[in-house]
């Protein structure tokens, strides 16, 4: 499974190394920014799982960062946790119509912070949480790695087992080969385009060994979706 990817967005760099150490204990990928213009670039270069964002940052706010990633139908859809010092109900209402799904106040209680962000994980990752995803007749284990076809257990490789969870992650959307290779090989690593399409090609023979229709479509000019 490839490690879920978190932005986390904090100025004060004691609090920025805490988080990113118990990030990534937790498993999570860590891309850090310092301010809110930086944050939107990181988001630009490959677009990370969940947000971590501080309300107060230099130069652009982290409302405003929040802002500007909802106005975005690609950035629209990622979970924005809020860090705020600010604990007045005004400021709580206002996070979260500026779009955050979360809100947590400083300081935060790092255990129920990394729940918080189990939860929203699960809600748009959930094979990286360990769950069990289901279409059709497909059947993928995220905690066991096992994967079936109408009762029948598959042979999958390890890029093969992530593409697949990426794609019963959201059946039916497509997704173009630079967003399959920041999803599944990850996005520091050079790999060319074509490369998806050899293992599409391995994943749609491993999914058609035991009988059934190929589930993968070829969206012309696009990119390839489940269903
Ligand atoms: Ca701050």
């Amino acid at each position: 499974m490839t490690q879920p990817t978190v932005l986390l967005v904090e100025d004060e760099p004691a609090q920025r190394e805490v988080l990113r150490y118990n990030l990534e204990a937790e498993g999570f990928v860590v891309v850090s920014a310092r301010d809110g213009e930086e944050a939107l670039e990181r988001v630009a270069e490959g677009l990370p799982d969940l947000i971590l964002l501080d309300w107060m940052l230099p130069h652009v706010s982290g409302i405003e960062v929040c802002r500007r990633l909802r106005m975005k139908t690609e950035t629209r859809g990622i979970p924005v946790i809020m860090l705020s010092a600010r604990s007045e109900e005004v400021d709580k209402v206002r996070g979260l119509e500026t779009g955050a799904d979360d809100y947590v106040i400083k300081p935060y209680s790092v255990v129920e912070l990394m729940a918080r962000l189990r939860a929203q994980l699960r809600r748009v990752r959930p094979a990286a949480a360990g769950q069990i995803l289901e279409w059709s007749d497909l059947r993928l284990d995220g905690e066991t790695h096992r994967v079936t076809r109408a009762g029948a257990e598959l042979k999958l490789g390890p890029t093969e087992f992530r593409l697949l969870s990426t794609f019963l992650e959201r059946p039916g959307r497509v997704f173009s080969r630079e967003a399959l290779l920041d999803r599944v090989w990850g996005r520091d690593i050079y790999v060319d385009s074509r490369t998806v399409d050899v293992h599409i090609g391995r994943l749609r023979k491993a999914l058609m060994a035991t009988g059934g229709e190929d589930p993968l479509r070829t969206v012309r000019g696009s990119g390839y979706a489940l269903g």
